[in-house]
Formats: structure tokens, C-alpha cells, sequence
């Protein structure tokens, strides 16, 4: 079995349209049976020292927690992931997705595409042509025919899909998810599997059913 982990949260410490309590996170994400969470704020990557420090208050001294960035491009939102919080908040508003993903290459990063059929996100053709490591093709953002033609677009582009909540409420936290094959302690390490296609869609709740 390999590690189960929400690669898309958002905590009220940065997003203003999240009302999850980064204090009750990590405790939701054990028992909602998560190895792992990466918080992904709108434009703003949470730095190490913050991400200790929420692990060190939660009781679960091991739980994995590391932190990537959702950037809204002018056609879509992208996940990205591996870049430094500096780096990060180097990013300018305004950019397309071609101009926002070139900047994550240079910089060592990876990228997935956030929620990409959501009603009123129109990323369009332009995904196809993007070095994405993933298609977010379910969320609890994403309606059932919105799932679905996203699967649809990743299996054409023959891009991985991926699965993680895009929680905005801690009972949100884990309702979906990606099993990784690969050990994963370290920002680099999330990195290198996303970019290596280490990774397969777990469903909603996928641990915690199978242990029923
Ligand atoms: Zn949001
Ligand atoms: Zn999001």
C-alpha cells in the first residue's frame, strides 16, 4: 500500500474563501486516513518553519505536511509544486497558464491542472499543449459531468489524473485523494514523483472504506 495524500487544501490562514482551521488539519487528516497533506493556498506557499510548527502542535509528531501553491492563471488555476515559498510569491498576477507553467520548469517545478472543467474555468485547448504532471480530475469542487470530462481530456492528452479534495472545510479534508507509490518525506521527493507519474487516483475515502 502506498502513501494516501491530499495534494490540494486550503487553511483560513491564507485563503480568504477557506474557513478550514489549519490547527484541526492534521488531526482531520489521520482520521480521515491521509499519510499525507499539501496545502495549496491561493498565491501562497506556506513556508518550512510554519509547516513544522503546525506538525509539532498537532500530536502526530510524523504526519507528513508540505506545501505547494494554486496559481490563477488568465485561463484556469494550476497546482504547482517543488519551488520554494520565495519563488513562489515571485509569482506575478495576470499570467496565462503557458506563461505560469514555463516559470515552474525553470524553476525545477511541476504542475497540475486544478479542477480544469469546473463550470466557468475555461483552460481550453492551452491544457493540452502545458508540461502538466497531472489533470485534477476530481474534487469536491467538480461536479459528476465535470469529473467525468476531465478524465475524458487526461486520458486524451494521455496526461495522469489525480484526485485530492480542494478542501476549503475541515470535513472536507481526505473526501478525495492520490495513493503514491514511492516513500515521500520531502518536498523534493512529492516533487519527483508527480513529475515521474508515481501516483494513481484512490477514490473518495478509499482507505477508510477498504479497512471497513
Ligand atoms: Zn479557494
Ligand atoms: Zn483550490
Amino acid at each position: 500500500m502506498g502513501l494516501l495524500i491530499d495534494v490540494h487544501v486550503h487553511t483560513k490562514r491564507y485563503s480568504a474563501c477557506s474557513q478550514l482551521d489549519p490547527g484541526r488539519l492534521i488531526e482531520r487528516a489521520v482520521k480521515a486516513g491521509l499519510n499525507g497533506v499539501v496545502i495549496t493556498e491561493h498565491a501562497r506557499q506556506w513556508e518550512p518553519a510554519e509547516l513544522e510548527a503546525l506538525v509539532a502542535q498537532s500530536g502526530h509528531p510524523g504526519f507528513l505536511l508540505l506545501a505547494g501553491f494554486e496559481y490563477t492563471t488568465t485561463q484556469g488555476d494550476l497546482l504547482i509544486y517543488g519551488l520554494r515559498a520565495d519563488e513562489a510569491h515571485a509569482f506575478e498576477p495576470g499570467w496565462t497558464p503557458a506563461q505560469a507553467a514555463d516559470r515552474v520548469s525553470t524553476l525545477g517545478g511541476v504542475c497540475i491542472a486544478a479542477h480544469p472543467t469546473r463550470a466557468g474555468v475555461g483552460f481550453d485547448e492551452q491544457l493540452l499543449t502545458l508540461p502538466l504532471s497531472g489533470i485534477e480530475v476530481a474534487s469536491v469542487r467538480m461536479q459528476p459531468h465535470e469529473q467525468q470530462l476531465a478524465m475524458r481530456i487526461a486520458q486524451t492528452a494521455q496526461i495522469a489524473p489525480i484526485a485530492a479534495s480542494d478542501a476549503h472545510r475541515l470535513q472536507e479534508v481526505g473526501r478525495f485523494a492520490t495513493e503514491f507509490e514511492d516513500p515521500i518525506g520531502r518536498a523534493h521527493e512529492l516533487r519527483e514523483a508527480l513529475r515521474r507519474g508515481r501516483f494513481r487516483v484512490a477514490g473518495v475515502g478509499a482507505r477508510r472504506k477498504s479497512n471497513q
